[in-house]
C-alpha cells in the first residue's frame, strides 16, 4: 500500500485529466415549455397542441435568466449542462483531496 500522500496525489492527478478531457460545459437547468408557433394555419393556433421548446435558466444576482435553445442545438447543450454538473463534481472531490492533503501536515 503506497503512502496516504501519494495516493492521495494520485487522486488528485486523475481527477485534473478527468476536467481536463470533459467536454464544453454550461451552468444552467434544462426547462422544457411550450408554445404557438409563427404559423397561423398550424394546428397550435385552432386547439391544437403546442410545441415543446427547451430553454435553460439560471440565476445572476437573484434573477432568473432564460435562455432558448434552437432545436437543432438541444442534445448539445443538454451534454454541456451534463458536463457542467460533472466538473462541480470533479472541483468537490479535488477540494476534498486537498483538505486531506492539509490534514496530513498536521
Ligand atoms: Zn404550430
Amino acid at each position: 500500500m503506497k503512502p496516504l500522500r501519494t495516493q492521495l496525489q494520485t487522486k488528485r492527478l486523475s481527477l485534473r485529466r478527468q476536467i481536463q478531457n470533459l467536454g464544453p460545459w454550461m451552468e444552467g437547468t434544462l426547462v422544457t415549455t411550450s408554445r404557438k408557433c409563427g404559423k397561423e394555419n398550424c394546428a397550435c393556433h385552432h386547439q391544437g397542441p403546442k410545441h415543446p421548446v427547451l430553454f435553460v435558466t439560471w440565476k445572476e444576482a437573484g434573477k432568473t435568466i432564460s435562455l432558448y435553445i434552437p432545436r437543432p442545438l438541444e442534445a448539445e447543450v443538454k451534454q454541456w449542462t451534463e458536463n457542467y454538473k460533472r466538473l462541480k463534481e470533479l472541483i468537490r472531490q479535488t477540494s476534498a483531496v486537498q483538505k486531506q492533503m492539509v490534514r496530513l501536515r498536521e
